[in-house]
């Protein structure tokens, strides 16, 4: 971990590139991105650990910058056996931070797994290897799209703190509201752990939409309104965005969340903007 880390207290997540070209534009994003001394940097994991060699290669990589960085492990579709062997890998070289996940099963991918939910997962990796890895949990500010309720989805990100994450990252939102909302119920049942914000820039309206749907975040109707309204402009939609999403960076630190997970799509300059208008 960098001792001069960034006042802001910011992390920057990738996914595996799967070319050639990817991995090595990945390098100097992750240069331009390591310059503003980030907390940490984590990788994603694909669905039933179809990326488990492409996310260990990328976090080797990742981790040449000197900065920690945390690969995403999620259980669905995995049995304990195949966990434990990733575990041992990751305790081998070094790794000591973890994205504990659930994740989603495409459908047609063999059967659930061992674990169901993370909170499982959780436990599962303290009772293999204590206190080695710092484990960070996803939460959902405006609901995870299966919850049958608000409230019992915060009850069971609640359990799955409990279960011995040390931190929280949220799914990415445009509503400030919807995020102090869910910290004040985490903490009415007793979650202690920094509940970050999940910020994705916005860059590009159809992918943004096309995400939003599949994940639940609402996208309000004056956002969508003005970027349908630039079309194929990216310009004004970068522009755009910039500021949005600056704002909403201000007023959550404002209103004191512990930091900010940028959730970068492997570009460097959208969060480095934001990164940079934002004061402490
Ligand atoms: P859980 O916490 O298990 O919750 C899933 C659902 O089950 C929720 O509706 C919850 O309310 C319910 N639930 C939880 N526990 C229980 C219980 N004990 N009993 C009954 N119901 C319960 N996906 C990937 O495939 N790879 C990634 O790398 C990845 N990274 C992510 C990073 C972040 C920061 C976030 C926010 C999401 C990420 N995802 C990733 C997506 C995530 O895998 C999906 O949102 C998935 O559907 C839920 O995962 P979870 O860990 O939040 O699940």
């Amino acid at each position: 971990m960098s001792t001069q880390q960034h006042p802001l207290g910011i992390s920057f997540e990738f996914f595996p590139p799967n070319t050639e070209a990817g991995r090595e534009k990945l390098i100097g994003v992750r240069d331009a991105l390591a310059e503003r001394s980030p907390r940490f940097f984590s990788v994603t994991y694909g669905a039933g650990g179809s990326t488990q060699d492409r996310t260990l290669d990328t976090v080797r990589r990742v981790r040449e910058s000197g900065i920690t960085t945390a690969p995403h492990l999620s259980c669905i579709g995995s049995e304990k056996g195949q966990l434990r062997e990733l575990l041992a890998r990751y305790r081998e070289e070094g790794i000591d931070s973890l994205v504990a996940l659930r994740g989603d099963l495409p459908s047609g991918m063999g059967g659930i797994g061992e674990l169901r939910y993370a909170n499982e997962l959780v436990e599962f990796i303290r009772e293999e290897t204590g206190d080695h890895f710092e484990i960070a949990v996803a939460a959902y500010p405006e609901s995870h799209p299966q919850a049958p309720s608000f409230e019992r989805d915060v009850e069971n990100f609640a359990r799955k703190v409990k279960a011995g994450a040390n931190l929280a990252i949220t799914q990415y939102f445009f509503n400030a509201d919807a995020y102090f909302h869910f910290v004040e119920r985490a903490r009415a049942l007793g979650v202690e752990a920094p509940i970050v914000p999940g910020i994705m820039p916005i860059t590009n309206y159809a992918k943004l939409a096309r995400f939003s749907d599949a994940c639940g975040a609402e996208i309000p109707r004056w956002i969508r309104k003005q970027l349908e309204a630039y079309g194929d402009d990216g310009d004004s939609i970068a522009a755009f965005g910039e500021e949005v999403i600056s704002r909403l960076c201000q007023r959550l630190l404002d209103g004191g969340a512990p930091g900010l997970h940028f959730y970068t799509l492997n570009q460097a300059a959208p969060s480095l903007r934001i990164v940079d208008n934002i004061v402490g």
